[in-house]
């Protein structure tokens, strides 16, 4: 006797954890029921057909979003975030612990953050605690209420109520989240290297760069991968710019050290003399290098040095980043992206000879598996039901004012991208931005699934 699903999606492409292949997916209760040839015939209450071409991908796993509600929701809130993700075929975001007002650095503050984005969203929406100076005490607490892990800075991170580890702080924050078998995922420049560097002031891009040197990054990485070695702790490094770390991520690795690396869509996409002056979209910290360098971390991802890319969506209010004047001194850094994520780092991807499984590993597989989300970021029986139809070889041209998210600034626009999200699913039903249907995760609580995740946790 056949057991029906309430979903049979068939496609010409469906990317797996096994490969692209024609298939049909049959889901049950929100979740992924079977993956079978399209011979055998799934059945299902309704039966969606993609089209010749389209490619039925996982929905995407975003871990590096900055929501900012509540406290600075005039940024960007939980409401405009999660369609702008829906809209990108991102189905998963976890949310970074700072630029909202709580921080989420005690229960208190995570509970507050939970409360704001209850029945608000329409993705998935996990939560990054933050470890600060002073709040060690928290940080059990924290993880025991489902955090997926704890961010820090070794730097100051723009907004004062989140300050920076000092190296005292990184190791008693390393010693007690070992000791909890959680993670750490640092931002990692350093301090005494940026401080010595020229200061950036006016619209000068050059001068800009120049202010956060890639030996701030290298520095900060060799300090976090021998804080890592010493305690044991499981680290991962944020936003890597600079490929120049990337040996020093080989060495640690070869010597078992626990540490894992992301990039992000515009360190992929773009390089510094393609920046005009005055262009503060374009300002993020660390900033965006040479073309060279760019080449490198393309080559960092194909080896798997770098694990995965997520967007570090971080956006502001456009007079924020002064664009009367262009300083970037002055601008508030941050890059606004979570809706073009897929398309930019396909578009650049393709033309560098990666497939849409590649992709799929870098924004799906291994984002669930860094933050313990096993029933996400695939498609395989038991893992939720979650998808984005991709057509990866429709162009667009990206104007900001179709942007879901709360600002239209981004340094996308006016760029021709290749590959559109058709439609997102979300445990077996289509995201139309009707009724937020979206759920807060916990770490851990979605494990299921057949077969480990791939990738990621050291
Ligand atoms: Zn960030």
């Amino acid at each position: 006797m056949a057991v029906g699903f309430e979903l049979v999606i068939r496609g010409p492409r469906v990317v797996t954890a096994g490969g692209e292949a024609p298939a049909s997916v049959g889901v049950r209760d929100g979740r992924v029921g079977a993956v079978a040839p399209l011979a055998a015939g799934l059945a299902g209450d309704r039966t969606v057909t993609l089209a010749d071409d389209e490619v039925l991908l996982p929905g995407l796993v975003d871990t590096h979003v900055h929501v900012n509600e509540p406290g600075r929701t005039d940024w960007e809130g939980f409401d405009s975030a999660t369609r702008a993700a829906a809209a990108g075929g991102v189905t998963t975001m976890v949310d970074m612990p700072l630029n909202s007002v709580p921080p989420t650095t005690d229960v208190a503050a995570l509970e507050a953050k939970r409360k704001a984005a209850e029945g608000r969203v329409h993705v998935d929406v996990g939560f990054w605690g933050g470890a600060v100076p002073g709040n060690l005490g928290d940080l059990a607490g924290l993880h025991e209420a489902g955090v997926a892990g704890f961010k820090c800075f070794l730097l100051p991170s723009g907004v004062e109520e989140f300050p920076p580890l000092d190296a005292g702080g990184l190791d008693r924050c390393l010693e007690a989240l070992a000791g909890l078998g959680a993670l750490l995922v640092v931002h990692a420049e350093d301090d005494a290297t940026v401080a010595a560097a020229p200061p950036p002031a006016g619209p000068s891009y050059a001068r800009f760069l120049a202010s956060r040197p890639p030996e701030a990054e290298h520095r900060a990485v060799a300090r976090v991968v021998e804080a890592a070695r010493r305690t044991g702790a499981r680290v991962h490094v944020l936003h890597l710019s600079s490929a120049g770390a990337l040996p020093l991520l080989a060495q640690a690795r070869r010597d078992g050290v626990r540490v894992s690396a992301e990039t992000c869509p515009h360190y992929l996409t773009f390089d510094a003399a393609s920046v005009p002056d005055g262009a503060t979209q374009f300002k993020c910290c660390p900033p965006i290098r040479d073309a060279a360098n760019r080449d490198r971390l393309w080559q960092g991802l194909a080896d798997g040095l770098i694990d995965l890319v997520a967007s570090d969506h971080s956006p502001c209010p456009p007079g924020l980043k002064r664009f009367d004047s262009g300083d970037f001194g002055a601008a508030w850094g941050g890059i606004a992206s979570l809706q073009l994520s897929l398309s930019a780092v396909w578009t650049a991807a393709r033309s560098r000879g990666h497939g849409l499984a590649d992709v799929v590993r870098w924004m799906a597989e291994r984002p669930a598996a860094l933050a313990g989300l096993a029933g996400k970021g695939r498609i395989t029986p038991g893992a939720d039901a979650d998808f984005a139809v991709f057509a990866p070889d429709e162009r667009f041209l990206v104007d900001p004012e179709r942007l879901r998210m709360r600002h239209p600034v981004t340094p996308y626009a006016g760029l021709r991208l290749a590959g559109v999200v058709r439609s997102t699913w979300l445990r077996g039903r289509e995201v139309d931005g009707s009724e937020p249907r979206g759920t807060l995760l916990t770490r851990g609580a979605a494990r299921r699934g057949s077969g480990n995740p791939r990738g990621v946790p050291r």
